[in-house]
């Protein structure tokens, strides 16, 4: 399994820009080499992919808007219901998000982010309706980033391919955005023919969302769960509430059909929330082998995810410590 959804792409909004990593330039390199990701050949790109975003019809009526030539692979999805749409994230603000969301629907879109880190909310300046769960975290998100935050995701070593026509390493910035309404736990989003429930698994972020929709089986994940390094090394990730989230959506998994992940691979199996729940287990009971990613920082590699987490976090005891 590759490191990347990288292991360089956030440094700069943790501040750790200067720090040496183990990353050699054969490692980002493979970024690009990756691609296309053999998941993608199951499905059909759609018309309205353009040189930036990628759309993928994963199901009827749910459109997966990758944007592939960028470090993060992120993921948004477009679900289209018979009276309204929502945007599931909006992405790196890099490309155009919005002119993509119009050739898939002239229905009015409401946005709603998995959890406000910036490759998520950078195109949430474009709509009007913003649905958000309201933390400390997601205001403070939604006044944007600078460009010194978020330069790195612009540059070179980010990319497979040039920047869309107006952007600019020196320019690209996550512009703020207005929440209109807020969402909590149990929260259902009627898009008319289709309701969506918003499971809050605080983790990743405490902001982080899942959506349900029960009648089809579908869980969007947002970053609790990708096929890949799964981010648990941020200063606002809180393992304790991570391990409660992943399995409570472990628990979840017989009763669905199909995960759509937020970064990587639009499609998943179930049951990987289930591996995914008996890994971090493994990670916390310090029997699960990790590699070293940059200095403090490890990964722990499991077959079709991995979790890239602080090197003295690897208990929720050391967790705590880390924390005082
Ligand atoms: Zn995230």
């Amino acid at each position: 399994m590759s490191i990347f959804r990288t292991v360089m792409a956030l440094l700069p909004a943790l501040g750790m820009g200067a720090m040496l990593l183990n990353a050699s330039a054969d490692d980002l390199a493979s970024f690009c080499q990756q691609l296309p990701r053999p998941a993608y050949a199951a499905f059909e790109k759609h018309p309205a992919s353009n040189s930036w975003f990628e759309v993928y019809e994963v199901e009827p009526g749910v459109f997966a808007i990758y944007e592939p030539a960028q470090w993060q692979e992120v993921i948004s999805y477009l679900i289209i219901g018979n009276d309204n749409a929502l945007l599931f994230d909006t992405g790196n603000g890099i490309g155009n998000i919005q002119a993509v969301v119009e050739q898939l629907t002239d229905k009015p879109v409401t946005v709603l982010n998995s959890h406000t880190h910036f490759d998520h909310v950078g195109g949430n300046h474009q709509f009007s309706q913003i649905l958000s769960v309201s933390t400390a975290f997601s205001v403070a998100n939604s006044r944007g980033l600078d460009n010194e935050m978020v330069k790195t995701e612009a540059s070179p070593e980010a990319l497979c391919h040039g920047l869309p026509p107006g952007v600019t390493q020196t320019d690209h910035r996550i512009l703020p955005f207005e929440i209109t309404g807020q969402v909590r736990e149990g929260t259902i989003i009627d898009l008319g023919t289709r309701k969506l429930e918003v499971l809050q698994v605080p983790g990743h972020t405490d902001d982080s969302i899942a959506l349900l929709d029960r009648d089809a089986g579908f869980l969007w994940t947002g970053d609790t769960f990708y096929e890949g390094p799964i981010w648990l090394y941020f200063p606002e990730t809180d393992l304790a509430a991570y391990r409660q989230s992943i399995a409570r959506l472990a628990t979840l998994a017989p009763e669905l059909t199909a995960l759509f992940p937020a970064h990587n691979t639009p499609k998943a199996s179930p049951d990987l929330l289930i591996e995914t729940q008996k890994a971090f287990e493994q990670v916390l009971a310090g029997t699960a082998r990790s590699t070293p990613a940059w200095e403090g920082a490890v990964t722990f590699e499991f077959d079709d995810f991995g979790f890239l987490m602080r090197e003295n976090y690897t208990s929720l005891d050391d967790e705590e410590k880390g924390s005082e």
